[in-house]
């Protein structure tokens, strides 16, 4: 494995094993991952989160290459057969993948990265590269996810269910992670999060 990264550096006597870590950061969707993963970006300035590659059709708000490169399904499956992505996954109807040149550019950089991917995704990564680091947030109930995803309003009421339907899924599968977060209240568990981090991260 070309990328295995030892946190404790013990030296192994190759003197530059500075490859940059990479952390996993999975929830379902409305427990409020990708404002925890921002605010990592802010508090760790010098880690970088991988803006991954989708074909589902941007937000309101969205800006390509800033929230997501946004992409059409044949340039996406010509990318698997390529071997472009790192990981990818059918997520909700749409396909999700991470480039892998990025992520392993900016690890032989010694620079952190951090992906806010599903758990298709983390499973693919925790396989590749065992030193990643994988945390996954929980929301504080289902009854909380529903409200969430509805209050957000980027949703229709059928997307809605199929989002909690695939929430329990994944949250079936939490304990593959190395962390859980509870996202009960987001200033603690932005604490949370950057803890976690920190304690991973070289000084
Ligand atoms: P959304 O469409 O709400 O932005 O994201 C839906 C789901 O796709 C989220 O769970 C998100 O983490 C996941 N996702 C986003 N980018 C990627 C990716 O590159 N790979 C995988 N496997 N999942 C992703």
């Amino acid at each position: 494995m070309a990328h295995q990264h030892t946190t404790a550096d013990t030296g192994d006597g190759s003197g530059d094993d500075r490859h940059g870590l990479l952390f996993i950061v999975s929830a379902p969707s409305g427990a409020g991952k990708t404002t925890l993963c921002d605010a990592m970006v802010v508090r760790f300035p010098d880690m970088i989160q991988s803006v991954s590659h989708t074909t589902r059709h941007p937000r309101q708000g969205e800006v390509e290459g800033v929230d997501y490169f946004f992409t059409d399904a044949d340039t996406f499956r010509a990318g698997i057969q390529a071997g472009r992505w790192l990981e990818w996954a059918r997520v909700h109807d749409h396909y999700y993948g991470t480039s892998a040149d990025f992520v392993e550019e900016k690890r032989r950089q010694g620079t952190d990265v951090l992906l806010n991917i599903d758990v298709q995704g983390a499973k693919q990564v925790f396989a590749r590269f065992p030193d990643s680091i994988g945390i996954f947030i929980m929301p504080p109930s289902m009854a909380e996810l529903k409200k969430r995803l509805q209050s957000r309003g980027k949703d229709d009421p059928g997307a809605i269910e199929r989002r909690l339907a695939v929430a329990s899924q994944e949250m079936a599968l939490k304990d593959h992670y190395h962390h859980v977060i509870l996202n009960d209240d987001l200033e603690t568990a932005i604490h949370d999060l950057a803890g976690i981090i920190r304690r991973y991260r070289r000084p």
